[in-house]
């Protein structure tokens, strides 16, 4: 049966990098007969300026009916002084909610040709691959009571709830375990068990689902000295799961690890499978409209679309191997230009990975 992608390319780059996206996909559906079918829809303040809204009912109503859906980017200075309801960055938040996305995947894997991108030495990231999952529509960013008050003694207090239920643990660590399955069977659950209750509870039913995995090896640690040992020794890890904030503290750093923001990809899922794919990076004004953004990242979560929500492994595999010969041939976009490589547009970097998808057709 056809698949449907409901398509948003939001703000900045986000048209230019979803652009190459969609020749990748037109050129599966021509060469491998990949049977998807898309539909693009508007978010963040191009929804704002065309509809009022950065998240209009046409396009919830469109990503409901759809699959999966593939993201560019949103936000941008032009919307910076808007209410905050309306704000670019809401409708991604509004995205996460309808569709229950709670777990975010955020693989980070240092491409071998990208070696000399990343500030760290080379022994210490060449053949990095880890996966972070985080939780996405729980924790401390959601939690209630929240707000700034002014108490009776004229002094004003922030407040924040950090709170999780068993539940909604249980079902972030299901998806770490399956996800250490399918890798090299080991998990790193991070909290901060020490002092927060909450993650004492987060440990306690981690290592609870743990007990159904027995070939995953579970280990826990402090989410301080987790962000250390991501700079110091990388490699040590293979999945790591943690909760909302901690996990978008050490995504972004993981990230570094593999030189550019240009490179990621990243799912967040449902519990059905269902998701939503972006790259992880966002609108980058600065270079928007002038075709030097990094189309891979956006490529690549095309690829994890097909993984995590078609279940077609196949195709995500050509994806990324078309990737690599891509880089393999020394072209580079600016932000992993490198001595000795061609630097290349967002439309050229776009062209080789279709061509060297076709090539795996003759
Ligand atoms: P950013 O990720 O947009 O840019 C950070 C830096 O990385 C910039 O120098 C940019 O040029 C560069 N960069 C990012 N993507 C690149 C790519 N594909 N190729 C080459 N270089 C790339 O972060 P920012 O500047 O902090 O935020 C800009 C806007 O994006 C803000 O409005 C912010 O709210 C929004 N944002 C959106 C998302 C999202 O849509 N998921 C995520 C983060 C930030």
């Amino acid at each position: 049966m056809t698949k449907k992608i409901a398509v948003l390319a939001g703000d900045g780059i986000g048209p230019e990098i979803i652009r190459e996206a969609l020749k990748v996909l037109d050129c599966l559906r021509h060469e491998f007969g990949v049977e998807v079918e898309t539909e693009q829809g508007l978010v963040g303040g191009v929804a704002y300026d065309a509809k009022g809204h950065p998240l209009p009912q046409e396009t919830l109503d469109l990503v409901n009916s759809a699959d999966a859906v593939l993201l560019g980017a949103v936000g941008g200075p032009r919307w910076e002084a808007l209410d905050y309801s309306v704000r670019p960055e809401r409708g991604l938040l509004g995205l996460r909610a309808e569709l229950n996305l709670f777990a975010n995947l955020r693989p980070a894997m240092l491409h071998p040709q990208l070696v000399e991108a990343s500030t760290l030495k080379p022994d210490v990231v060449s053949g990095l691959d880890l996966m972070i999952i985080r939780e996405l529509t729980g924790g401390i960013y959601f939690g209630k009571p929240r707000g700034v008050r002014t108490l009776d003694s004229g002094e004003r207090i922030g407040l924040n709830t950090l709170i999780y239920n068993e539940s909604e643990i249980r079902r972030i660590a299901t998806v770490a375990f399956d996800t250490a399955m399918k890798r090299n069977r080991q998990l790193c659950s991070v909290d901060k068990a020490n002092v927060l209750e909450c993650t004492e509870l987060w440990r306690d039913v981690v290592t609870e689902v743990g007990k159904d995995y027995p070939e995953v090896i579970l280990t826990h640690m402090y989410v301080d000295n987790a962000a250390m040992q991501l700079v110091r020794a990388p490699k040590q890890f293979d999945v790591m799961v943690t909760t909302n904030m901690f996990g978008d503290i050490l995504s972004d750093c993981a990230a570094m690890l593999t030189g550019s923001i240009g490179m990621l990809p990243s799912a967040s899922l449902d519990e059905h499978g269902k998701g939503m794919y972006e790259p992880i990076h966002g609108s980058a004004p600065d270079i928007a409209g002038k075709n030097l953004a990094n189309p891979l990242a956006t490529i690549l979560s095309l690829g994890m679309l097909f993984r995590y929500s078609f279940n077609q492994g196949d195709i995500a595999q050509r994806i990324e191997q078309a990737v690599e010969k891509a880089l393999d041939s020394g072209l580079r976009t600016a932000d992993i230009y490198s001595e000795g490589c061609q630097r290349v547009s967002t439309e050229e970097m776009g062209n080789a990975v279709v061509s060297a998808l076709r090539s795996q057709g003759n």
